[in-house]
């Protein structure tokens, strides 16, 4: 007999484009058939067929309390029964902003939106509104989103299915897009001495898109010189890493204050959601202060809000959780370090807060082409191994994995003994 999620796939592919609502939870990089999810709770997702997976995605980043926090849920079933959504203005859009602007020092003013792919696109018109330039730099596979002008060299789902950029992008989309390689400071110099048309440099400073690759603080120093001297906007999209690597994200973790910054994922708390934000004189060009027009019918939305502002509210009275996530991982990491030596399988890994990559490849790689060199393979192998054993990783060696506040100790001992069977049993 087929299994649940297998029919639910087969049902899904009839009117849902492969299936799926956004293409990396396809399985496309590693074969199969998607496990369909009826519920999660804490670490665990619980799969359709009843088995429960300890969950290394974490709804891509935002759970990084774990699943269905009892705190969070009350906040979102207290503000129900007010409406739903009234597109005009409530206090609840307020406090979120100011939330933000109180955990992250240097932010001046918000402007929530819905999505992260909204945000970053919203920010580069912005910078090109603001400084009247059109180019944006970019760095391969850093992913900002599906807006045309930043789907070259994507990472993520992007990178996943093979399509650097995607059909439907016009080279006019993307003709004042230039990719330069992730840590490359002569890159970077370069570009700023044969152009001076530059809007905008937006960049990951801790790349979760393709798997995990920090950029290197020299570099973003450098970066953030450059944009002062040549008088560009530098935008730091921390949909992934804000509130995830750090309360205050890439920015806080080396120090850099970018002129603008984009989130996402964490601050919903797992609703859909987003926000850019930066410098007051650079949000005032924003409509209806400024003349760079932004808009969303449900921005702002008060249950979204809620559940945001509950989420943040818990993170911000654990300022040592990053630390204690990533010293977790560390753990975790090192144990099957240990597990792949012993059957003379090339493994390395890096741990930021509650994210983490690892790769096969004797060193962590520095920027997307020695992502592509890891041995794809033995991640695909790897991840049905650890799937079938109950661990949920993400399925993609180019994407990053993340654990939350509720994966304890057991927790973790689980994943560490599943790994070292899985290494001795089915990965010589
Ligand atoms: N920026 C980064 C760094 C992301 O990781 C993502 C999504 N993974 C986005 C932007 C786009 O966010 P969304 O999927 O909410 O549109």
């Amino acid at each position: 007999m087929q299994d649940r999620s297998t029919t639910l796939f087969a049902r899904a592919c009839a009117v849902i484009p492969g299936g799926v609502n956004s293409p990396v939870r396809a399985f496309g990089a590693v074969g199969g058939i998607p496990r369909f999810i009826e519920k999660a709770q804490g670490a665990y997702m619980f799969d359709v067929e009843g088995r429960r997976l300890i969950d290394c995605v974490g709804s891509w980043g935002p759970a990084i309390l774990g699943h269905a926090v009892p705190e969070v849920l009350e906040a979102v079933a207290s503000e129900l029964d007010k409406g739903l959504s009234f597109g005009a203005p409530c206090e609840r859009e307020i406090e979120m902003p100011e939330l933000l602007t109180t955990m992250i020092p240097w932010l001046a003013q918000v402007r929530m939106v819905n999505s992260g792919t909204e945000a970053t696109m919203s920010a580069i018109r912005l910078a090109r509104g603001a400084t009247g330039r059109n180019k944006v730099v970019k760095f391969a596979g850093c992913y900002h989103g599906h807006a045309d002008c930043l789907l070259v060299n994507a990472g993520s789902g992007a990178l996943t299915f093979g399509n650097p950029s995607s059909a439907g992008v016009t080279r006019g989309g993307v003709a004042d897009t230039l990719v330069l390689a992730y840590n490359d400071s002569e890159a970077l110099a370069t570009v700023f001495t044969a152009e001076d048309d530059i809007a905008a440099v937006i960049v990951e400073p801790v790349a979760g898109n393709m798997n995990l690759v920090p950029g290197r603080a020299e570099w973003l120093r450098e970066m953030r010189d450059l944009c002062n001297r040549h008088g560009a906007v530098l935008i730091f999209d921390e949909v992934m890493s804000g509130f995830r690597v750090a309360l205050g994200g890439g920015a806080e973790l080396y120090g850099i204050t970018p002129d603008l910054v984009c989130y996402g994922k964490v601050i919903g708390g797992g609703m859909p959601v987003g926000a850019f934000g930066g410098r007051e004189e650079l949000m005032r060009e924003l409509a209806p202060s400024g003349p760079v027009y932004q808009a969303g019918t449900l921005s702002g939305n008060p249950i979204t809000m809620t559940c945001g502002i509950a989420t943040l509210g818990l993170l911000k009275a654990r300022p040592d959780l990053f630390i204690d996530l990533e010293t977790r991982l560390r753990g975790l990491l090192q144990a099957w370090q240990r597990s792949a030596a012993e059957v003379g399988i090339a493994f390395s890994w890096r741990a930021c807060g509650g994210m983490f990559g690892f790769y096969f490849a004797d060193r962590p790689p520095m920027n997307l082409e020695q992502v592509k060199a890891c041995d794809a393979g033995r991640f695909r192998r790897f991840f049905h191994a650890m799937l079938d054993a109950g661990v949920y990783l993400a399925p993609s060696p180019f994407e990053a994995g993340f654990i939350s506040a509720a994966h304890d100790r057991a927790v973790v001992d689980a994943m560490i003994a599943t790994a070292d069977k899985v290494f001795l049993e089915q990965m010589r």
